[in-house]
């Protein structure tokens, strides 16, 4: 059997961004396979933890996709500062063609553009995807699941970091559909009454209240944070009045653009003439939304840059939605060339940190090593970029863990699921329920 459909097989996605089906990617023909380890989320050390312990694994994976892809060169883009994770890939990429390439400790190093900018020199042009300039970008944990996939291993787990308010932050192997309220547990419990939590990160992630809800193959972690925390305060404001404030106090300083990643590497994206898109009326918005369009809402206008704690980064969103509703396509300069200060004016991790008010929250994290066994686990047919998985298991059915228990509708972009446990179908839905039995 081929790669590309072992790894079909095994239901591997992206497991650092929105789930796009590794298999599509394995088949395509490029001349460089790129690892991304660069997670630069504020306190998520689960890819850390990951490349520590299964550094083999993640150059396995870089290989079998350099392979299957005909790729001559394999990089493997490893923070300097994580000496661990680096003296790991160092003794396993010893006698193989694939390459390191240390990265400073910015955010956000991990962007694709900015990685494959960083590890070859090559700019991505506007709109575009690695493939156009022949590379393909992996997250770290994917490439694992690439090589457990050669051996007919399914994605069943996820790599997860708790941390944030909670007794003991902790990084760990969670099974796919146990609930953020379980993993919460496997930290010792929140410190504070009343919390919520940022699912994925606070940079780009998702503010969550509902602890029911489950971790899928893209969640990288929960960073649990107390309601009066001014990150909770600001990212549960409702979007209007984002905008309203904005429409009124944005002085057009133009920090946000100033600071933004994606502008410093030569693209057009100006933040500050999207917020214009709230206020002036004569020129018209959809000139001034033109400027979101290559916006990789890292949230660093937002929640870094901007004196006035503005929302420029929600504008790029609401910008970018509005132009898909009225069906306005990009139509900005296609030339591009890092800015003279792109070196200088990069954000240190740390520094953000401090500004987002996490520092207290900064500590090395425990790895367990051991699987965990929830009681219940609820695996959603959607954890992918495509049609939702077909479920075909009935209910009462026992499964074992690893069982595919979703398949991939005919001829559709899409990934399998599989059992996360051994035990017996309980519900059938927009997710499968197994209660172990
Ligand atoms: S940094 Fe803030 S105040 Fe300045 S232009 Fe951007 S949104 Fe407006
Ligand atoms: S979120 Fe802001 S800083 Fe980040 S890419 Fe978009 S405009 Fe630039």
């Amino acid at each position: 059997m081929k790669l590309v459909e072992k790894i079909q097989n095994a239901g591997v996605v992206g497991a650092g961004g929105a789930g796009f089906p590794t298999h599509v990617k394995a088949a395509s023909r490029v001349d460089i396979v790129i690892a991304n380890g660069a997670e630069c989320e504020p306190l998520i050390h689960k890819d850390y933890e990951l490349m520590v312990h299964h550094a083999e694994r993640v150059v396995h994976g870089v290989g079998l996709l350099m392979e299957s892809t005909g790729a001559k060169n394999g990089i493997i883009g490893v923070k300097k500062k994580n000496e661990k994770s680096v003296e790991a890939f160092e003794s396993a990429t010893k006698g193989t063609p694939i390459k390191l390439h240390l990265l400073g400790d910015f955010y956000p190093s991990g962007d694709e553009y900015i990685l494959v900018y960083e590890a070859t020199g090559r700019l991505i042009p506007p709109q575009g995807i690695p493939l156009n300039i022949g590379a393909v970008v992996n997250n770290v944990e994917t490439l694992y699941n690439i090589s457990r996939s050669s051996e007919g291993t399914p994605v069943t787990d996820k790599f997860i970091t708790v941390a944030g308010a909670v007794e003991h932050p902790v990084s760990f192997v969670a099974p796919i559909g146990m609930s953020y309220k379980d993993a919460i547990e496997v930290a010792g419990g929140a410190t504070v009454n009343d919390f919520a939590v940022f699912v994925g990160g606070i940079m780009m992630g998702k503010l969550e209240t509902n602890l029911e809800l489950p971790i899928t193959k893209t969640t990288a972690g929960l960073v649990v944070l107390s309601v009066d925390h001014t990150l909770v305060q600001r990212k549960s404001q409702p979007e209007k009045s984002m905008h309203r404030i904005g429409k009124s106090a944005c002085d057009q300083c133009s920090y946000c653009t100033e600071l933004c990643p994606r502008y410093m590497l030569g693209y057009d994206v100006q933040p500050h003439k999207v917020m214009r898109s709230l206020g002036f009326t004569q020129t018209g918005e959809a000139i001034w939304n033109q400027y979101a369009s290559l916006c990789c809402s890292c949230g660093l206008c937002t929640l870094y840059a901007c004196p006035e704690s503005l929302f420029p980064k929600e504008a790029c969103d609401k910008s970018k939605r509005d132009m898909k509703e009225q069906g306005i396509k990009w139509s900005g300069k296609m030339e591009v060339e890092p800015h003279p200060m792109y070196e200088g004016r990069r954000t240190p991790l740390k520094q953000l940190m401090k500004k987002l008010g996490v520092m207290e929250y900064d500590h090395p994290s425990e790895f367990i090593v051991e699987m965990l066994r929830p009681e219940k686990v609820e695996i959603p047919l959607a954890q992918h970029v495509g049609e939702p998985a077909r479920p075909i298991v009935r209910i009462g059915e026992k499964v074992k863990k690893g069982q595919c228990i979703g398949d991939i509708p005919d001829g559709k972009l899409g990934a399998r699921v599989h059992a996360s446990i051994d035990g017996a179908v309980k519900r059938i839905g927009e997710s499968i329920v197994i209660h172990h039995e």
